[in-house]
């Protein structure tokens, strides 16, 4: 970049010393060396790509239209040309540079190094050295290096790098600690629980570095638009330097010839080529600055085309926290109950599980537990203590043909049985998140055609949390399998180009986020399955981000369209009005510098957008 301004400078000082010089012969030495100075590098770029078979590019359309010029004798207008494009170039170099580093900017949450205890020292490594089992030390205003479980001390923690959620948020011994987030007032000691190549950092980088990779529709067009533009270009070119001297009266070669540089200079499609993609770029920055990770342009770009929304229940619109209600024991030890449910769903990761373990509440010795098979959809089986433990729903007792206690009731009833003798129950309830409601009502007023849930939980509590919640359709007693059915029934429902978009927690539904059109995981605070099988990742787990993603995704189309036909109707103007002869080479290169900056400009918009607040 520096290079390049020296070059210019040097080109430009020849330029200008050329214009001064009354002598012909000096003078045109002088453009020359401008020229090579400025341009050898395009020239020689544009012989390069011609032996490389891909002939017709901008170095060949600026090459061709200025050594043109020096052959007509025209070389000030040669070298300007030149001089102009290098200098759009340059600009647009700078443009997506700063765009690049904005958005990295906002994802400026790699840990640079980790403090780790050894041999009772502390040491300084980098975070990719740290081993699962390390114990970390983190001080007030440093960076969590790694994710790992605190085990000594407590402390507020910024997770607004990751969440976008400025409040912060408390930790204490038994925490687990996200790596990217911020330590701000404690100090923190806490375990390692995963490699730096599994952490969520890392995990978060590389699906951001990624992401402008997977390229959208628009940007494909472009690419192949300016394939068959440019040929099409020279062509007409040729025909308007070559025709019009034949066969009308009084017309000239050299002012024809001149006028078909000029249509060449301005029918480079550099403002198209560049701004489209950008303004994807700027989307995906702008979305991640709100907590909404897209893994790529397409993605981007699929989600204004949202006709269905598919929400997943547990985890996703509701808050996965269950809490016990009752406990209905048939031994009249409701104690026992729930201590061989959480035994039996140690090993699980559900929210159910983790509920149940979060209510026993003491230790539990895991070497009493075998034989764990989790039966997605169903529940749990386990041998604890040599009995064999059942814990799950209706159809799991169903399942093993054990009669069991049928209530309806507005929760969820998890049924626990030992060595094929039912039990009793335990009764929990979840509760929707805060935004969940919101979420829909704004999706509704996005004109969504259908908005559905699916749940695997029981017809009683699938009608309660779609009844309180506003949505009208809702499937219960759905198996993993039974959701990707459902999604592909759905599918072929819609529009051939509108968009079904799926959104889960990837417990139990990773599939049907990698069967829908786009999956969006609630998979900030949690599940790697998730982050692995979604395109879209809330950091949030709020639902209410979705009809924001789908803001940005209308938002960022527009800027790209806004762009592409400004880039368009500009070029044609201005093609039109130099095959009439009525504007000069130097006005074609500054129309198309001009464009190029404004389109890029337009670009940088979509990058600080953020859509209004929900009602
Ligand atoms: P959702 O579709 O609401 O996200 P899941 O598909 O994860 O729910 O689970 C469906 C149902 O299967 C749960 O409501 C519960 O009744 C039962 N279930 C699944 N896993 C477990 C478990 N580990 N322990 C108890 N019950 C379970
Ligand atoms: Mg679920």
């Amino acid at each position: 970049m520096k290079k390049l301004i020296g070059r210019l400078m040097v080109s430009a000082i020849f330029f200008a010393s050329a214009i001064m010089i009354n002598d012909s012969q000096i003078e045109l030495v002088l453009y020359a060396i401008s020229y090579v100075i400025a341009g050898g590098y395009v020239v020689k770029k544009a012989v390069y790509n011609i032996k490389e078979g891909e002939v017709f590019d901008e170095n060949f359309l600026m090459s061709l239209a200025s050594i043109g010029a020096f052959l007509i004798g025209e070389a000030p207008e040669g070298v300007a040309v030149m001089l102009f494009y290098q200098l759009g170039e340059m600009f647009q170099s700078y443009a997506v540079g700063q765009s690049r580093k904005s958005i990295s900017n906002l994802m400026d949450i790699r840990p640079d190094y980790a403090n780790v205890l050894r041999d009772g020292d502390l040491v300084t490594i980098s975070p990719e050295e740290a081993r699962i089992g390390d114990i970390i030390q983190i001080k007030a205003g440093e960076r969590v290096p790694l994710d790992s479980t605190v085990t000594e001390g407590s402390s507020m923690l910024d997770t607004s790098a990751l969440t976008g959620e400025s409040l912060p948020r408390e930790v204490m011994v038994g925490s687990e600690l996200l790596s990217g987030c911020i330590n701000m007032s404690g100090l923190l000691k806490a375990e390692v629980t995963r490699p730096y190549s599994e952490s969520t950092v890392n995990k978060i980088l590389e699906l951001v570095e990624n992401a402008s990779s997977r390229k959208s529709k628009s940007e494909k067009f472009i690419t192949k638009f300016a394939r068959y533009y440019t040929p099409i270009v020279v062509l007409v070119a040729v025909l308007l330097a070559v025709l019009p001297p034949l066969v009308i009266k009084d017309a000239t070669f050299g002012e024809w010839i001149y006028r078909s540089l000029a249509f060449l200079v301005v029918s480079c499609p550099c403002a198209l080529v560049i701004s489209v993609p950008l303004s994807f770029f700027g989307g995906i920055g702008g979305a991640s600055k709100n907590g909404i990770l897209v893994k790529g342009s397409n993605f981007l770009e699929a989600m204004a085309k949202t006709e269905i929304v598919v929400f997943d229940k547990t985890g996703t619109l509701t808050k996965g926290v269950f809490k016990v209600r009752k406990i209905h024991s048939v031994t009249d030890e409701p104690g026992y109950l729930l201590k061989l449910a959480a035994y039996a769903e140690n090993y699980s990761n559900h929210p159910i599980s983790l509920s149940l373990k979060e209510a026993y509440g003491e230790e539990i010795d895991s070497h009493k537990i075998s034989h764990v098979e989790e039966i997605p959809g169903h529940g749990i089986s386990a041998l604890v203590d040599n009995i064999k433990v059942l814990a799950g729903n209706d159809k799991l007792m169903e399942k093993f043909s054990i009669p069991f206690i049928k209530e309806r009731s507005a929760g969820t009833m998890v049924h626990i049985a030992a060595d094929g003798e039912y039990a009793g129950y335990i009764l929990i309830a979840d509760q929707t998140k805060e935004d969940a409601a919101r979420a829909v009502k704004a999706l509704k007023e996005q004109n969504i055609k259908d908005i559905v849930m699916l749940t695997g939980d029981s017809e009683s509590a699938g009608a309660g949390t779609a009844g309180e919640l506003g949505i009208d359709k809702y499937y219960a007693r759905l198996l993993p399998g039974d959701k990707v059915e459902k999604v592909e029934e759905l599918m072929s429902r819609k529009s051939e180009k509108g968009v079904l978009l799926f959104a889960g927690d990837g417990i139990n539904d990773a599939p049907v986020l990698a069967r829908a059109d786009v999956g969006v995981a609630m998979g900030g605070l949690g599940s790697d399955a998730a982050i692995e099988a979604a395109d879209v990742v809330i950091m949030t787990d709020e639902p209410s981000k979705i009809p924001a993603a789908i803001n940005i995704s209308k938002n960022t189309i527009k800027i790209a369209y806004q762009n592409i036909i400004f880039a368009i109707s500009v070029k044609v103007l201005i093609l039109i009005l130099s095959t009439f002869g009525l504007t000069s080479l130097w006005a074609a290169v500054f129309a198309d510098v001009g464009v190029a900056f404004l389109a890029v400009l337009n670009a940088m918009r979509a990058l600080t957008y953020t859509p209004a607040p929900l009602s």
